[in-house]
């Protein structure tokens, strides 16, 4: 055989080796004993095993990079090797004849494995015994092999190892192409790779839940079972990983939402349509409040259109055509109308509901815009991904001139809101994809405006090429939570489109027609999303303004109880929402039960209190402040109020 050659970037060594030679091989050679460093190869063909020949990658003289394990694409190759061990565990211990596979992949932060059994469902109890069965995988370190097989001894291979969704999976990939399979033991599996070269160097690993999952996710599918797990590369980043998982869980708006009495959702009545609770709509309230001050002042105006509306208006705008699935549809009078799924089509009717002069414009025109848009019941998750939801829609009519300076305000907008949470936010900027709509001039200056806009706020962003509406460029903001994970909540779109197939006009001051640009934008994005998002991010202790109760009165004994009310009646009277808690309970059982409900401030009473006409003032955070007048409270705390502070002034 021939020698051949490769160069080993990043340090460009080059070597010769002979096609024959696998890159373990010459891994083991080149690093001695701190091979196990390193776990994959690039090469121009993608990062692929370390089992494979050199002859097989490529041939003369050709570069490659060794991935190190500290990498993302080291980890993935990590995990995607422990999803083929959890299989292999599953079919040791469940017996290989029982059991059904579905698709392994990795995903961020980990990997799954969906399987069907038929003697009997994996329960959460069983996974520490499929973990041991992966350890004792991993302690036989058994080499990883690959191999091909041409597409019909692929599918006789699966249909005799009793593989049904393997056979399905092949049987759609193209005809000609080998198909790839790794092999490790006694288990082999359909899969591109790459793979670890044996299981024995598969580093901290952990299998963290079980969950439904459907056959290519249609609900018409078998539901099969959904083995989820994760794998860092050391064991401190594991651990650090699962405290993140501890206090997501914690902060779950699913679970803290009913509890703490915000909303309620009934998946057989109304699957993914919260229904709101007392305190969740004083909460809600709130957000719109401080929304509809900022917006005022940001010169926009508001208006409230049908959730119902005629097949016609959808078919002008172009839902009806592409966005008909998604859609709700009412049959009357042998008519047929659609729930609104977006704002947009309603706010031009009342563009277009008389003649508009130039004089009118920018028009900045606001809805809290209730829509419903249909998902499959499968994605459906709390208030995060819903049915209903209520957009802080607004669309701006303008001038092309004019398009600069909208963007630029709208960010500083949006910048203002988002300082209210404490949110720090990353913005994408996403240009022309492959089948838009519209003139190369349109789409230039579209664009190059709502980069000035970004220049001119100086704001750091990135640029996601290709990723834009079809009818125009726009701006996402995605907002950075206390645990550090991203939401995309508002958005920036520029339209040349809507106004076109609406032949909206205005009278310009050369008294011609000319077309308006149209923005949509929105700022929480969907309220129930953002109300989800700010109950994780506060873990149910909302900020003083935002709190539904926002002080518990607590009397020590009954005869304390008629001094508490009139310390409510005068907080009430100064528009500051409090509770008596006058059960005949025990005071730290009723202190307990208002931290648990995560009222800011407490006061409690007693013989001392009702004799100094006090009140003892205590935090949620267990901060004992002693006994004070009760207006020398309401000083502050009207301040904390008005500052939308997001803690406590007294602290
Ligand atoms: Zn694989
Ligand atoms: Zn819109």
């Amino acid at each position: 055989m021939s020698a051949m050659g490769l160069i080993v970037n990043p340090e460009r060594v080059k070597i010769d080796v002979t096609p024959e030679q696998t890159f373990l091989e010459i891994l083991k050679s080149e690093k001695k004993d701190r091979w196990k460093e390193w776990v994959a190869v690039k090469t121009k063909n993608g990062t692929t095993d370390l089992t494979r020949t050199v002859g097989e990658m490529g041939s003369g003289e050709y570069e490659i990079e060794w991935v190190h394990r500290d990498t993302t694409e080291a980890q993935s190759v990590y995990r995607h090797t422990m999803s083929h061990i959890l299989a292999q565990a599953v079919t040791h211990i469940y017996g290989v004849k029982n059991v059904v596979l579905g698709i392994g992949p990795t995903i961020e932060n980990g990997f799954y494995y969906d399987i069907l059994i038929d003697n009997g469902a994996v329960q959460e109890e069983d996974l520490p015994k499929i973990e041991k069965e992966m350890e004792r995988i991993i302690k036989e370190n058994y080499p990883i092999r690959h191999f091909t097989l041409p597409k019909e001894e692929a599918i006789a291979l699966m249909r005799e190892k009793g593989q049904p969704y393997k056979v399905e999976l092949i049987e759609h990939l193209p005809e000609g192409e080998p198909i790839s399979f790794y092999e490790q033991g006694d288990f082999v599996d359909l899969c591109r790779g790459p793979h670890l070269s044996s299981t024995g160097i598969i580093r901290p690993f952990k299998l963290l839940s079980l969950a439904g999952a459907y056959w290519r996710g249609d609900e018409k599918n078998q539901m099969l079972q959904r083995i989820y797990g994760t794998a860092f590369p050391t064991n401190e980043a594991l651990k650090d990983y699962l405290e993140f998982l501890e206090e997501s869980k914690r902060r779950d708006h699913r679970r803290l939402g009913p509890q703490l009495g915000l909303f309620h959702i009934d998946t057989e009545i109304a699957a993914g349509m919260p229904f709101f609770l007392e305190k969740g709509v004083i909460a809600l309230t709130e957000l719109q409040t401080v929304w509809r001050k900022f917006h005022k002042e940001a010169g926009y105006i508001e208006v409230i259109t049908p959730l119902v509306m005629h097949e016609k208006l959808w078919r002008q705008s172009g839902h009806w055509d592409h966005y008909r699935e998604n859609m709700y549809f009412i049959e009357k009078d042998e008519q047929t109308y659609a729930v609104k799924p977006m704002n947009c089509p309603g706010h031009i009717i009342i563009y277009k509901s008389q003649a508009r002069s130039y004089r009118e414009l920018p028009w900045k025109m606001a809805e809290f815009g209730k829509v419903h848009r249909y998902e499959r019941s499968g994605v459906l998750h709390g208030l995060f991904r819903v049915r209903s939801f209520t957009q802080d829609d607004a669309h701006i009519f303008m001038t092309e001139d004019d398009i600069v300076r909208e963007a630029t305000d709208l960010i500083h907008l949006i910048d203002r809101m988002y300082k209210v949470f404490g949110f720090e936010y990353r913005v994408d900027l996403s240009t022309r994809p492959e089948n838009s709509m519209g003139s190369d001039e349109l789409w230039e200056l579209a664009t190059e405006s709502l980069k000035k806009a970004l220049v001119e706020t100086q704001v750091d962003y990135r640029i996601n090429e290709g990723d834009g509406a079809f009818y125009g460029p726009k701006i996402d903001f995605h907002i950075k939570d206390c645990l550090g994970r991203t939401w995309q909540c508002a958005t920036v779109q520029l339209d040349f489109q809507m106004p076109e197939r609406f032949d909206m006009t205005y009278i310009g001051q050369d008294n011609q027609e000319h077309r308006p640009v149209m923005i949509h934008r929105t700022v929480f994005g969907s309220l129930e999303r953002f109300m989800g998002i700010l109950i994780e991010h506060y873990a149910g202790a909302f900020p003083s303004w935002l709190a539904p109760v926002q002080v518990s009165v607590l009397p020590i004994a009954d005869r304390h109880n008629d001094y508490c009310q009139r310390v409510k009646e005068t907080l009430a009277n100064r528009g500051i929402r409090a509770q008596v808690d006058s059960r005949s309970k025990k005071i730290n059982y009723k202190i307990r039960d208002a931290q648990l409900n995560k009222v800011p401030y407490m006061m409690v009473v007693g013989d001392k209190e009702v004799e100094e006409e006090k009140i003892a003032l205590r935090t949620r955070n267990e901060k004992d402040l002693g006994a004070i007048t009760l207006d020398s409270f309401i000083d502050v705390f009207e301040k904390e109020v008005k500052e939308l502070a997001d803690h406590s002034l007294f602290e």
